[in-house]
């Protein structure tokens, strides 16, 4: 016997965006919810772990609030949340020796600022950063502009839309944007966010893997796998939260969700919206070596770089003293990277800390262990974040659109407040998708 799941509204996927627009949806109207999520937990990319004797959480998933974020902010002053605010130290590690230089960023931006009416056409970053901003910048910053489009924005330079690298970073988030952190990690929020969701308003169903969604104006009818038997569940309206990079799987994969009819509307939006690659990886010490390292020089040092290395940046977690380092890797390099088996993956972060710290540092000595998790090759998320292909203007709002006011879509990829490829911008999507669904009967 298969299972069946009612309710007025189905919500797919319970990570940020699902369970923002579920909670918002229970606050501000009497309508019934169920939120299907094929994990058996929530938060999605929000992903953090505890390990015995480590106080610190390890995050494998979305880590740092960036900048003035106010959907995480708002949602951290709701549930008393506390906020760790992080400096921006950064060492560079070139040729064995690390040393503090000045930053280029703001010399990136000056310069964008002044070259941007240049792209009444848009072009590809790379294009943009070889034919205009590299006649201004010295080279040094021409390789750092790169490097950050590879790392922060986890984009293939060559083909992330430059006006959009350019709105973010000359506006007030973007990469030099202060960070913080939540305490405890991002997993306390979206537990405080699930919480809200009681019977018999409504219900967070785990382990549901949505496979098809049969839709027309008023009715929806979902049917997939809970734990691994079918089910079919049916509302008057549902909330798409799926990844982008789900969302672009070809019908015979066994990850795709098959709309009945095709989200024909879309398929052109989506082609415009990357799905990047980053790997990440949670290195923990028997105790934080690095601070005692040349006379104490790196002891409130909270990123680390060396250009060259698999793994070109770390940070500390830094307001906490903890034998915790991260190893961060984005863009191209991270497709790359994360064919390897998580062992090697592992071993190359350590082999990147070695280049970044000398041999003397004797990393390996004091390595415990290591975590990784694989967003790229996760059949529930195929990326790790969205960024816009260049010419994909209007992307974002064409997948954000309503159809027939029944399906609704949000995600971080459909953020249209300038928050995309964050949690921020997630939380907002599924606000947003909440209150037009509300507006309508
Ligand atoms: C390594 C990494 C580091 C990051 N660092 C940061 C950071 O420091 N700060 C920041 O703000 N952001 C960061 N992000 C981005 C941030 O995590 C995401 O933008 C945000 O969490 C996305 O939320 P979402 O609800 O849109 O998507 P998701 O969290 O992916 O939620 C979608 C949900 O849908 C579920 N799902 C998928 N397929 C199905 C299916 N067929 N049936 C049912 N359910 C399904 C998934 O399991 C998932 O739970 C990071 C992301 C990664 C991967």
């Amino acid at each position: 016997m298969s299972h069946r799941f009612t309710a007025d509204v189905v919500i797919i996927g319970a990570g940020a965006a699902g369970l923002a627009c579920a909670a918002e949806i229970v606050r501000r109207s009497a309508r019934s919810v169920v939120v299907l999520e094929a994990r058996d937990r929530v938060g999605g990319r929000c992903d953090t772990r505890f390990q015995p004797g480590l106080l610190v959480p390890m995050e494998l998933g979305a880590e740092f609030i960036h900048g003035p974020s106010r959907p995480v902010l708002s949602l951290l002053d709701k549930s008393d949340g506390v906020v760790l605010d992080t400096k921006k130290t950064r060492w560079f590690g070139e040729q064995g020796r690390l040393s503090q230089r000045p930053d280029l960023l703001p010399e990136i931006r000056r310069t964008m600022r002044k070259c941007a009416s240049a792209l009444k056409r848009d072009v590809t970053f790379e294009e943009f950063l070889v034919r205009t901003l590299s006649r201004k910048l010295s080279s040094a910053a021409v390789a750092y502009a790169r490097s950050l489009v590879e790392g922060y924005d986890a984009a293939d330079p060559t083909r992330i839309s430059a006006r959009e690298v350019v709105e973010e970073w000359t506006g007030s988030g973007g990469a030099d944007s202060a960070i913080a952190r939540p305490f405890g990690g991002y997993q306390a929020l979206m537990k405080f966010l699930a919480d809200q969701l009681v019977e018999p308003q409504a219900r967070v169903q785990l382990a549901t893997q949505v496979k098809t969604v049969t839709w027309r104006r008023g009715d929806v009818q979902i049917g997939g796998l809970f734990q691994g038997r079918p089910f079919r569940a049916g509302a008057r309206q549902a909330v798409i939260t799926l990844p982008v990079g789900v969302l672009r799987q070809p019908l015979r994969a066994a990850a795709a969700v098959r709309f009945m009819p095709a989200l024909a509307q879309k398929r052109t939006a989506l082609g415009k919206i990357n799905a990047g690659a980053v790997v990440k990886v949670a290195l923990r010490f028997r105790r934080a070596f690095w601070e005692k390292l040349d006379h104490g020089r790196y002891r409130d040092a909270t990123f680390l770089h060396s250009a060259h290395a698999s793994f070109p940046t770390f940070w500390t977690a830094l307001p906490l003293r903890a034998p915790l380092l991260v190893a961060w890797c984005g863009g191209p390099r991270a497709a790359r990277l994360s064919a390897h088996a998580p062992e090697k993956i592992v071993d190359l972060a350590i082999e990147s800390l070695e280049s970044v710290f000398g041999e003397h540092a004797a990393a390996r000595k004091h390595f415990l262990g290591g975590a990784v998790h694989d967003w790229l090759h996760d059949p529930y998320c195929l990326g790790a974040y969205s960024s816009l292909a260049a010419g994909g203007q209007g992307a974002r709002e064409i997948l954000a659109q309503p159809l027939r006011d029944t399906l609704f879509f949000a995600g971080e990829a459909t953020d249209l407040s300038g928050e995309a490829a964050t949690v921020g911008g997630a939380l907002h999507s599924g606000l947003r998708a909440a209150r037009e669904l509300i507006r309508k009967r």
